[in-house]
């Protein structure tokens, strides 16, 4: 039985260059990680391609529906390996258009990445295609734009084989852009801001405020789940968690109503700032969406953005709900954000929350209780969980000093 194998294509982006190797080397190390567990024999570029094989010669839908969720993958199919043998390549390509779906017309593209072999693509071409012809005599030979192509590219001494292709998440490769800390809530918006800058190639570190002590630690519970839900993308590799319930309560008694989300999400920007430092990434990250609620018209954002000295990153500052939640359903974040669990956001909101807020109304109710020493005590009680899904991401050496019994054992040793 002819070999299976997933043959990777990635876009010529960010291929420029001395970026091309790394592009391609951390996609490889992402791979290896998106595919732990599936007895892979090897990852390894041909050709502008990434070849992935598995020890029972065998590559399967669901290998290659893994490896289409990895940022960086525009497209995976499902490759005949063959050799230089005719009748070996030309049998492959009947059985990868057979595979292919319904479809009247086709076409056979071949490429060879050498010379050394005998046959140029014109031939192949005349070849295989006569085969198929010959194989489906009601269908259509269609140069431009056909239903179905066959590829057939000869590459050193082997020749894939594949016909359909399944679409791959795009971006580039998680590691490629350095680092981000994005605020993770456990709402649609979030979880899918978090995947877009990972889907460009940034290793996300997220930090989810929640309402513990005054509430439940149930919103943390399901910021794990979403965690979890992304592991595919391979982009997170540790979630803070941040107990922020004492300070809101504080907060609410200092500030005036209408300015407590406003306060809220200063603080959050605050402590996310602080955590990036630490971390050594270089933005934030929110899933905020203009006019999408009270806390997200043009005077708030400014409210809130100048707590950061670094860029906050809003992907979705232009995309409507539908298309969020579109992306989330995509994602697999949907069915978790839609649960309701009491988290900060539903802890003392007020009735009628600010939405044109003026700056020096903000700077009196930040200035009114000690917002210094309530970061201080924010970072000093942070909590987090590490995952061993994101290969790109390395956890900050300092923490050690800041938060020993929170370090992870093998850190001891070092
Ligand atoms: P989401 O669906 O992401 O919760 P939202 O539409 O509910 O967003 P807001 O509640 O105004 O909007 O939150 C705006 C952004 O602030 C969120 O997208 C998220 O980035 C951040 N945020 C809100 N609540 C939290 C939280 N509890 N922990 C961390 N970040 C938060
Ligand atoms: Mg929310």
């Amino acid at each position: 039985m002819t070999n299976r194998v997933c043959l990777v294509h990635y876009h010529e982006i960010g291929l420029k260059g001395k970026n091309r190797a790394t592009f391609e080397n951390q996609l490889v190390t992402n791979l290896k990680r998106a595919l732990r567990g599936q007895r892979v024999s090897a990852i390894k570029r041909v050709s502008g391609h990434i070849l992935v094989s598995f020890e029972d010669g065998q590559a399967t839908d669901e290998q290659a529906n893994l490896i289409a969720q990895v940022p960086g993958v525009a497209r995976v199919s499902l490759a005949y390996l063959c050799g230089l043998d005719e009748r070996q390549y030309c049998d492959a390509a009947v059985r990868a258009l057979g595979e292919a779906g319904s479809f009247e017309t086709f076409k056979v593209h071949a490429r060879r990445s050498s010379t050394a072999y005998e046959l140029h693509t014109l031939d192949i071409h005349r070849l295989v295609g006569g085969v198929l012809c010959e194989a489906f005599p009601t269908k259509k030979v269609q140069m431009h734009d056909p239903d179905v192509t066959v590829y057939v590219l000869v590459v050193q001494g082997s020749v894939y084989v594949y016909a359909a292709s399944r679409v791959g998440v795009g971006g580039l490769p998680v590691g490629t852009a350095g680092k981000v800390v994005t605020l993770l809530s456990s709402g649609f918006d979030s979880p899918v801001a978090t995947w877009m800058v990972g889907r460009r190639g940034a290793t996300c570190v997220p930090v989810h405020f929640s309402g513990r002590p005054m509430t439940s630690d149930s919103s943390e519970w399901l910021c794990q789940d979403i965690v979890e839900a992304l592991a595919p993308a391979g982009i997170i590799g540790r979630l803070y968690v941040v107990p922020f319930g004492e300070c809101q309560r504080d907060i609410s008694l200092a500030v005036p109503q209408s300015l407590r989300i406003i306060t809220y999400r200063r603080m959050m920007i605050a402590v996310s700032e602080r955590i990036a430092r630490l971390e050594g990434a270089k933005a934030l990250v929110t899933g905020e969406s203009l006019g999408q609620v009270a806390s997200q018209t043009l005077e708030n954002i400014a409210a809130v953005n100048e707590m950061a000295t670094m860029p906050i990153l809003r992907p979705l500052i232009g995309s409507d709900k539908m298309e969020i939640m579109r992306r989330a359903e995509q994602i697999g974040t949907h069915e978790l954000s839609s649960q309701s669990v009491e988290d900060c956001c539903t802890l003392f909101m007020p009735r009628r929350p600010e939405t044109h807020a003026r700056m020096d109304a903000v700077h009196e109710a930040w200035d009114s209780f000690d917002h210094d020493a309530m970061i201080e005590q924010l970072v000093d009680h942070v909590e987090y969980v590490d995952y061993d899904f994101c290969p790109s991401y390395k956890p900050p050496r300092q923490i050690r000093s800041w938060h020993r019994e929170l370090a992870p054992a093998d850190w001891e040793q070092e």
